[in-house]
């Protein structure tokens, strides 16, 4: 348990650090000074220890045990830069648009933890790849997902220089004002 506890304070030392650098490229650093510090709160620390295995997030495995992550469920309810904290079943919308700022963490974030885990196998068109054969997108707001596919395949072919203040500045607001614009033209037809 101590020695998982350890590894496991590595990785999320080494994911922060990473975070963190990507999230200064991007001009949001006090997103990356605090990304993740719920981490260290008892609830998602000791649980993350007792699962923890290396390869991939200790949540899946107790997922997996249990049916159901604590850690999780605590993770979600405090980091703005999860969809999930933003999907409401209940709202009109049920994704909500997510901030600029939290939009640019959340990239940091993935392409933070696709470094991580793949360790050097990692290439600049892993999150992209990643991004479009995963499960449950439709969590998201059907602009931040364009965003993101922007981004990610951007990375794919620039690599991360695109992570950068200007660039995603642009990206994001261009997505969120077609979109806006779409809707105006929608509603003179
Ligand atoms: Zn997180």
């Amino acid at each position: 348990m101590i020695k998982n506890l350890i590894l496991h304070l590595h990785t999320v030392n080494k994911h922060r650090w990473l975070v963190f650098k990507l999230c200064c490229k991007a001009g949001i650093p006090f997103r990356g000074l605090v990304h993740d510090l719920s981490k260290f709160s008892p609830t998602e620390l000791f649980e993350s220890a007792k699962y923890f295995k290396g390869d991939k997030s200790p949540i899946s495995y107790c997922k997996k045990d249990k049916g159901y992550s604590n850690a999780w469920l605590h993770h979600k309810a405090n980091n703005k830069h999860h969809a999930q904290y933003w999907y409401d079943e209940l709202a009109p919308q049920k994704a909500a648009l997510i901030p600029y700022k939290y939009t640019v963490e959340m990239i940091c974030d993935t392409l933070a933890a696709g470094m991580t885990y793949q360790k050097d196998k990692w290439t600049k068109d892993y999150q992209l790849n990643y991004y479009l054969n995963k499960e449950h997108r439709d969590i998201l707001n059907p602009i931040i997902d364009e965003i993101l596919v922007d981004v990610y395949t951007k990375v794919s072919e620039e690599g991360l220089k695109v992570i950068n203040h200007k660039q995603l500045k642009k990206i994001y607001y261009d997505h969120v004002r077609g979109d806006k614009n779409d809707q105006k033209h929608q509603n003179i037809s």
